[in-house]
């Protein structure tokens, strides 16, 4: 290990991986990725890695379809021919009931296809050609998007870090951060960050990157940073249990995605390893302290809800058996959105948290435009309208179907 480097990345999911990967190829800098665990071992081992562009907020769709792009063609976007992301391209159905929702649908669809999505309303019949599956009552507005689909985070992550490393970035596993160093501060500033200590010592850098997501106030914490700038995170952790169940028949890979907005947890579901349906929620899930202590229960009430769920929306999992279950943090902000820039009286500190449950899909073209920013050159995609200073100014980036990860 160097005693210093231009960039140190604190967190080695998928977002501070591509932060990592795109830093070295857009300019000679050094840098290094650090993890406390093997990379992955985060938020992201845990995804169901969906890829859409439907959201509401302008700047979630143009990011989404930037970094489709790159997983439709992930060994050309990163240039090279031994890395995999596991991108199957299955499509992607939305389903609103009559009402506000309907509406807000068709809205969002057409803005969508302003920002140059491919998608559409489409009727009943149409969405049964495409999942013959589905029973639709209670649904009254639809949306497809045929390029969507999902993909296999662990692989996209590692294919990141490899493509670092091959460009020089020194990745570092099972070395924590343990606390961000801090220059004595001087008038509005906590104090400068000057790099990070570690147990094999201390790094400095000319900028920090923390991307440990659910574990941002913990970093925070751990750094003697006064509470009320630990507060100013605004950030909360969720538990979300992900089940899968297994039917008559195969479930097979072909079939689309589906989220359906017509029932209160906004579940969603799509095919899984193995011919069985996965099934996961879209609501705030279970309050978590502490994102180290998260049991692994998948509760009785959640099996027998979504069962029933799924099970009315497709006749053929009624009474399903459960075949699977695991949980996974999500990195909650007061509007569901990350936290990308400067951090607020800490220069020296870049954040990148808050990703919820929509982070995977995003990352590709996030750690470009973050990149782009660290670097001093103008992002593809502006990304002020992240700065954390947006729940002060009450700017926040609110979603048209309420709190939520389709935001
Ligand atoms: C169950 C579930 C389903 C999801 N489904 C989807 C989906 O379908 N589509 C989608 O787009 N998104 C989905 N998401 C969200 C998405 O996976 C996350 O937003 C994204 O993976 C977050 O990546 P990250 O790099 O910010 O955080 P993480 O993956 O959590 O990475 C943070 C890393 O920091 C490391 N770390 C922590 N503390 C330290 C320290 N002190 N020093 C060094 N390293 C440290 C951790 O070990 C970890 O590897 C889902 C998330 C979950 C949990």
């Amino acid at each position: 290990m160097r005693s210093g480097y231009d960039f140190v990345i604190a967190g080695g999911g998928v977002v501070g991986a591509s932060v990592a990967f795109h830093l070295a190829e857009l300019s000679d800098a050094s840098v290094a990725l650090f993890d406390r665990g093997e990379v992955c071992g985060g938020g992201t081992g845990r995804s169901c890695a969906i890829v859409r562009s439907h959201y509401s907020v302008a700047s979630n769709t143009a990011l989404t379809l930037r970094s489709l792009d790159v997983f439709r063609d992930f060994r050309g976007a990163l240039g090279e021919d031994d890395v995999e992301c596991g991108f199957v391209n299955s499509g992607y159905l939305i389903l609103a009931g009559p009402g506000a929702f309907a509406d807000r649908l068709a809205d969002n669809l057409a803005r969508q296809r302003e920002l140059g999505a491919d998608t559409s309303p489409i009727g009943r019949a149409e969405a049964l050609e495409v999942h013959p599956w589905l029973e639709l009552e209670g649904v009254a507005a639809i949306g497809w998007e045929p390029a969507s689909g999902y993909a296999d985070p662990v692989a996209t992550t590692r294919g990141y870090v490899t493509a670092a490393r091959r460009r020089g970035v020194a990745v570092f596993e099972h070395t924590p951060v343990e606390r961000l160093r801090l220059a004595p501060a001087g008038g509005p500033s906590m104090g400068r960050v000057t790099g990070v200590a570690t147990p094999g010592g201390t790094v400095e850098a000319g900028c920090v990157v923390s991307a440990v997501g659910p574990w941002t106030r913990g970093l925070y914490a751990g750094s003697g940073l006064p509470d009320d700038a630990i507060d100013a995170l605004r950030l909360e952790v969720s538990r979300h249990v992900v089940l899968t169940f297994g039917g008559a028949s195969p479930y097979g890979p072909e079939l689309p995605i589906v989220k359906d907005l017509t029932v209160d947890n906004k579940m969603y579901f799509r095919p899984a390893d193995g011919g069985v349906v996965l099934v996961g929620t879209g609501d705030f899930g279970d309050p978590l302290a502490d994102p180290d202590r998260m049991t692994a229960a998948a509760p009785r009430d959640l099996v027998a809800l979504q069962r029933a769920q799924v099970g009315a929306r497709m006749p053929a999992f009624k009474g399903a058996r459960l075949t699977g279950s695991w949980v996974g943090p999500y990195d909650i902000t007061p509007d569901w959105n990350p936290v990308l820039g400067p951090a607020p009286g800490l220069p020296g500190l870049y954040l990148a948290y808050g990703f919820s449950g929509h982070g995977f899909k995003l990352a590709p073209a996030i750690g470009r435009c973050v990149a782009q920013s660290l670097l001093g050159e103008a992002p593809d995609i502006d990304l002020a309208p992240y700065r954390r200073e947006r729940f002060s100014e009450e700017a926040l980036l609110l979603g048209a179907y309420g709190v939520g990860s389709i935001s």
